[in-house]
């Protein structure tokens, strides 16, 4: 830990070598008195801090390595609409009025991602063209029709595609997928890239960003609150916003219990010749399949094949998991031949017990947005929007929630080895057997 302090780096990573957006961010150099200071400089405290401080408010986001080091700077880069439960889901779950608006609220979440890229000139790589859910078997296609349909009659841009329309759009081998639906108000970013947009536009806008600054204790200070810092430098914060997801520690008593991190991890080619490269995703699209397990893939800028999935319990993926996506690239696209690794790593993603995210009002002026379920990229921006809308006393769009612990929290590891294997051997079945 006093490694990481003193020198922070990125876990090595295609975006760690190919992020063009750079952000400095040393520790204070002294103790800070501010409105709200926010704990972890990833999408959601980035976003909550430039969403303050375009407001007005004066505001710090400390992080304990740097800006984008934790699952921001390293995840997928898809900007997907939506979240794990569908719109009418989400309006039996919390009633119309609340799931409405927290389907739109998840709904609108790229176009605020995209919107803040082009505010303030974010050099990320954005890809703008939609996002894609394959189906593997029969009865992904028929969750995935109707989950088109919901958003279909809420007026959102999207496109139910049929076996061979995902064929063309993915450029993958006929029969990999039976279908599946096109969301136009997806797409992609350099994740680092963005994140770090995300610090210069928040400090141009007067928040301070502040790295190597693991913060180690959070105690009352008459009506305030202050926020000890590994460094020795202390903050004192009328608001204070837990932003650590995936990296949640014990700074807030049981919030760790909240969220289940899982390791997903990713692999990235060497660039694919010019010729392979225009076959696959001819029209700028990215996906993610409808397993329980799913695999998520794209085409870099650089003519890269990127594919995630769920990886081994460990920052570092392994040999075996980069070689599993690889095969599973081939697999889908066997006319590029076989293909050379260039690149893996893997960081943390944060479930919740009911899959949905969390923000909550731990105390007087004690606020958390966490538990993206592996969608953080819209949502964890969207997730900093309404927490700066709750701090400055307006309605946010996602609810207000209680904390949700995890029974047995302290087992995790061995429930989240056994519902792999579980879902692994799920998902192989279905692929096998299509028409289940
Ligand atoms: C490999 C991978 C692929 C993914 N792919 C996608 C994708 O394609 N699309 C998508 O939507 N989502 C994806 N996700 C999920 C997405 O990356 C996350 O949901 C999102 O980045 C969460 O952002 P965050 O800001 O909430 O947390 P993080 O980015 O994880 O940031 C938390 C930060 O908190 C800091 N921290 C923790 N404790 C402290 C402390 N005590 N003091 C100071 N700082 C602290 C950490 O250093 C860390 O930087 C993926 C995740 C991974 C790991």
């Amino acid at each position: 830990m006093i490694a990481e302090m003193l020198n922070p780096t990125m876990p090595p990573s295609l975006w760690a070598e190919t992020a063009r957006e750079r952000f400095d961010a040393p520790p204070p150099d002294g103790d800070l008195d501010v409105d709200v200071a926010v704990v972890g400089s990833g999408f959601t405290g980035l976003s909550t801090a430039l969403h303050l401080a375009g407001e007005g408010t004066r505001v710090v986001s400390v992080d304990a390595a740097m800006p984008g080091w934790g699952a921001s700077g390293r995840n997928g880069g898809q900007v997907i609409p939506g979240l794990k439960d569908d719109p009418d889901a989400l309006e039996a779950h919390f009633g119309a009025a609340v799931g409405g608006r927290m389907a739109e609220t998840a709904g609108a979440a790229p176009s605020l991602v995209f919107s803040l890229v082009d505010e303030h000139g974010i050099d990320c790589d954005v890809q703008r063209a939609g996002w894609i859910q394959p189906a593997h078997c029969r009865t992904a296609l028929r969750l995935v029709q109707d989950r088109c349909a919901q958003w279909r009659r809420r007026g959102a841009d999207v496109e139910p595609l049929d076996a061979e329309a995902v064929a063309e759009l993915l450029g993958s081998r006929p029969g990999a997928y039976l279908g599946g639906w096109l969301d136009r108000r997806g797409g992609a970013v350099q994740p680092l890239a963005y994140a770090r947009g995300l610090a210069r536009a928040a400090a141009g806008r007067g928040a301070r960003i502040h790295g190597g600054s693991r913060v180690v204790a959070l105690e009352r200070d008459g009506t305030r609150w202050r926020l000890r810092l590994a460094t020795g430098a202390s903050i004192i914060a009328d608001h204070v916003v837990l932003a650590t997801n995936g990296y949640t520690d014990d700074l807030w008593p049981g919030l760790k219990r909240t969220v289940v991190p899982v390791y997903s991890f990713q692999t990235a080619s060497e660039p694919l010749s010019p010729n392979a490269r225009a076959s696959i995703f001819p029209k700028d699209h990215v996906a993610s399949d409808t397993r329980r397990l799913l695999w998520y893939f794209r085409l870099t800028r650089e003519g890269r094949l990127v594919m995630g999935g769920r990886g081994p319990y460990s920052e570092v993926p392994g040999e075996a998991a980069a070689r599993m996506a690889l095969a599973n690239l081939e697999n889908l696209f066997p006319e590029i031949g076989p293909l050379t690794p260039a690149y893996a790593w893997a960081g943390r993603v944060a479930m919740t017990k009911d899959h949905f995210p969390h923000l909550h009002r731990l105390a007087d002026g004690v606020w958390a947005g966490l538990g993206f379920n592996g969608r953080g990229v819209a949502m964890g921006t969207m997730m900093g929007r309404c927490l700066a809308e709750a701090i400055l006393g307006r309605e946010p769009g996602l609810p207000v929630m209680d904390p949700l612990p995890f029974r047995l929290h302290a087992f995790r590891r061995f429930g989240i080895s056994a519902y792999s294997a579980l879902y692994r051997r799920r998902d192989a079945r279905e692929s096998a057997n299509p028409a289940l």
